[in-house]
């Protein structure tokens, strides 16, 4: 049965940046209802050990959203387990379409719909995704017990995939595109320290090579990005860690966008180009893209939304008068 429900303020994703809107909002007694989507507590709920959320040296990720959950549910948010298929910010109050057939509609909107593993976007990829192609060392890597397998990347997310996928991986390969890590410091070091861990250098992927019956992947083509030369490294698993893309989906030909899909905000502010709608966290910032930056942006979006809809209110009182 379809449902329409009213609410000052509607935000759209779970992750810290989602979390933490509906925190300060629900302080601000604008009884919010956040919309979680499909991954309930956000990228955070794919990683094991998080060493720089301030206050704990090493927190679990899942354990950390489900205490930003419960911190929200005891502020008064309401949470709403559903997915927002299909959002219209063309006219007030805003309309946003649950796939549980409920309709939301909103004074004002915070997004906070984070981002999404990209895909380096070859066939053999597609044709081997979830039969040894994964984007989520935590989620898979126990599949590879014994096993050999690589990674692509060069940043925190590749490094960190590396390192766990040690855990279980006989041998785990970095193929890295440069002769150089993005990743912190402190992470390249225990990578170079693992002795189960080899890195190739200035080679990009061109083909997942495998079988068909049983599906499965044997091998990675690597090509060295210079001379063109093609190695074969075999593999039973062949993790993609090359970075995120923001989820824009929902409103990439309604709000103005910066930087390859990102939200665009008025610098300082989580104000997007639609007055009333917000944006925070990994949806909007390309740069930062940390748990504690996008809890921080939550903060600002919950604070700007309602600064604005009590200028709203204000505004609405006057014409009255
Ligand atoms: P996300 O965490 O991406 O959450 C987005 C939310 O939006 C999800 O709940 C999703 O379900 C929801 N959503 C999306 N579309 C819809 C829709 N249509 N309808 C409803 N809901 C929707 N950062 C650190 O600071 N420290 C770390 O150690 C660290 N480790 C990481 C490890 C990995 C493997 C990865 C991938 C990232 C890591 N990061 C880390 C980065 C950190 O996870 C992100 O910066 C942070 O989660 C971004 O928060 P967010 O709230 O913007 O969005
Ligand atoms: P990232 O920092 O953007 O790194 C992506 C990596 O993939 C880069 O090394 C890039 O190469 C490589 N790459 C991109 N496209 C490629 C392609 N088509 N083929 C081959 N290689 C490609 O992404 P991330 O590692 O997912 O991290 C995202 C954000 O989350 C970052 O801000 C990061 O700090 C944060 N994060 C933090 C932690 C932590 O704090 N422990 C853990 C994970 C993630 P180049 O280097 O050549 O560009």
């Amino acid at each position: 049965m379809s449902t329409t429900r009213h609410t000052r303020l509607l935000i759209i994703g779970s992750g810290p940046a989602g979390y933490t809107a509906a925190v300060y909002a629900s302080r601000a007694m604008l009884e919010p209802i956040l919309v979680q989507g499909i991954q309930p507590g956000g990228q955070l709920t794919i990683t094991t050990d998080v060493e720089n959320w301030p206050g704990d040296a090493s927190v679990m990720g899942p354990d950390l959203m489900v205490r930003m959950e419960n911190h929200a549910r005891e502020m008064g948010a309401g949470i709403i387990s559903d997915h927002i298929s299909d959002l219209d910010l063309s006219q007030r109050p805003f309309r946003a379409s649950g796939d549980t057939g409920t309709t939301y509609t909103a004074d004002a909107v915070v997004l906070a719909t984070g981002a999404q593993a990209r895909w380096l976007g070859l066939p053999s990829e597609e044709h081997f995704k979830g039969f040894g192609v994964s984007a989520c060392a935590t989620c898979d890597g126990f599949f590879y017990r014994g096993q050999q397998v690589v990674v692509i990347g060069g940043g925190n997310t590749a490094v960190e995939e590396a390192l766990f996928l040690t855990n279980f991986a006989s041998k785990v390969t970095l193929i890295h595109r440069r002769d150089s890590l993005r990743a912190e410091k402190i992470m390249q070091d225990r990578l170079f320290k693992n002795p189960k861990i080899e890195v190739i250098w200035n080679h990009e992927v061109d083909e997942v090579v495998g079988t068909d019956a049983p599906r499965g992947v044997e091998a990675v083509k690597a090509r060295h990005v210079e001379t063109g030369a093609i190695t074969e490294v075999p593999c039973k698993g062949f993790f993609v860690a090359i970075g995120h893309a923001p989820a824009s989906d929902l409103i990439k030909d309604q709000l103005k966008l910066h930087s390859g899909g990102y939200v665009w905000v008025e610098p300082g502010t989580t104000r997007t180009s639609i007055p009333g709608v917000f944006a925070a966290g990994d949806l909007t910032d390309h740069t930062y893209r940390q748990a504690v930056t996008s809890a921080g942006m939550g903060c600002m979006a919950a604070l700007d939304a309602e600064r604005w809809l009590a200028e709203q209110a204000a505004g609405e009182v006057k014409a009255a008068e």
